[in-house]
């Protein structure tokens, strides 16, 4: 009988091929032209049924088993940042400026991995397979690419059950696997605040409404939000990320602008932060007597992951792994993910796979030396298909 772990080292090297022609080959989110059609070009070699042009790039691939209609999908992202990649690697970014710095050439090669293994097991599939290639994971303006895939209707026609992703975390040793339930990647949201007070000459303070203090109180004061006003037990981020005002050493500035991001697990604690910012905001800007204007908006949920998946999948890791390399999680990642979009509508299942080395120095997400250890892609590809396998089953 074939074994999935097996089969999935045997691939290895095809996955890695495949991962190295994206990674050398990245594309913006929305742009994902090519990388798209390498994808729809491996799943029609396959045989599955192939779907194009969902929020423009998006791919769907169809595995068709014994049962049309129970099905669980996977999902892969497969755009890349506006990041020079400063790796020197014989498939290093070929495209100036666009580099796969966040591992979405490694999720969709290993997809596409799966998509070949579970091929292979066709005979033992007790129900379908849908394998979603999404476009513009990262992306700056909602709605991104895992919202306007749900809106065209991906987990729909069939209607899919229960959606697992991945994605590789530098912060886990090759080998391994990072797996919580609940809450495992936070709620990111963005603000914009325009201070406005009235400029004139920089010896006349007095004459003016100085923007640049009031900017400089709200910056101290919104940082006091997360240290007085909310539990401390509550895990919460406010950064402030941009600050641009002033035009001259000696003029007395009229507008600052401020930007930022917040992070939130607890939807709670997420709905009440902007009302206590503009509190802070309206508070600090009526003692100089400037005025403001604030616009928050709501990015991602929070990517919780389901109860009955956590346990299925945790339970795959250790046969396939073992119980000492599949790692539990104490505590969510602050940083967003919009799978968190699709396990909104249906249970999923979100896993990190390790994939630093202890002999060599590790970059993070998104810096432009990120690379990843390729020993993982069999090991996420070997869970991710036995774990979609056992769902079928039940
Ligand atoms: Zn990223
Ligand atoms: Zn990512």
């Amino acid at each position: 009988m074939l074994n999935i772990k097996e089969e999935s080292f045997k691939i290895k090297e095809d996955i890695i091929k495949v991962r190295r022609e994206i990674h050398a080959n990245p594309e913006l989110g929305f742009e994902e032209w090519e990388t798209a059609r390498l994808v729809a070009d491996y799943l029609r070699s396959l045989g599955l049924e192939v779907e194009e042009g969902i929020a423009k790039t998006g791919v769907v691939g169809f595995l068709e088993g014994k049962n049309r209609d129970k099905v669980i999908a996977i999902r892969a992202d497969m755009d890349a940042l506006p990041i020079k990649e400063q790796n020197e690697c014989e498939y290093k970014s070929q495209t100036e400026g666009k580099m796969h710095a966040c591992g979405h050439d490694s999720h969709t090669a290993m997809v596409l991995g799966v998509a070949k293994l579970l091929t292979k097991f066709k005979d033992q599939l007790e129900g379908s397979v849908k394998f979603i290639f999404q476009p513009n994971e990262e992306q700056t303006e909602m709605p991104g690419g895992a919202d306007t895939m749900i809106e065209e209707g991906v987990l729909e026609d069939p209607k899919v059950e229960a959606i697992l992703g991945i994605h590789v975390n530098p912060q886990l040793e090759v080998g391994t696997v990072g797996i919580k339930e609940g809450p495992i990647m936070a709620a990111t949201d963005k603000f914009k605040i325009t201070i406005k007070g009235e400029g004139g000459h920089g010896a006349a303070p007095h004459e003016t409404i100085d923007a640049i203090i009031i900017a400089a109180d709200i910056v101290q004061n919104l940082q006091s939000i997360v240290s007085r006003r909310i539990s401390p037990v509550e895990p919460t981020v406010l950064t402030i990320g941009k600050l641009c005002g002033g035009e001259s050493y000696n003029v007395i500035a009229d507008e600052v602008e401020i930007e930022g991001t917040v992070r939130t697990v607890n939807p709670e604690v997420r709905d009440k932060v902007p009302l206590l910012m503009e509190q802070t905001i309206d508070g600090v800007t009526d003692i100089f007597g400037g005025d403001y204007t604030f616009d928050y908006q709501f990015g991602h949920s929070v990517l919780e992951n389901d109860k009955k998946l956590t346990a299925l999948i945790t339970q795959v890791s250790k046969e396939i792994i073992g119980e000492d390399n599949t790692v539990i999680l104490k505590n969510p990642l602050m940083a967003g993910e919009d799978f968190a979009s699709y396990a909104k509508e249906i249970p999923g299942f979100f896993l990190h796979l390790g994939v630093s080395n202890p002999d060599r120095k590790v970059y993070p997400w998104h810096h432009p030396k990120f690379n990843l250890d390729e020993e993982a892609l069999p090991i996420g590809m070997a869970i991710l298909a036995e774990s979609a396998m056992e769902y079928l089953k039940k």
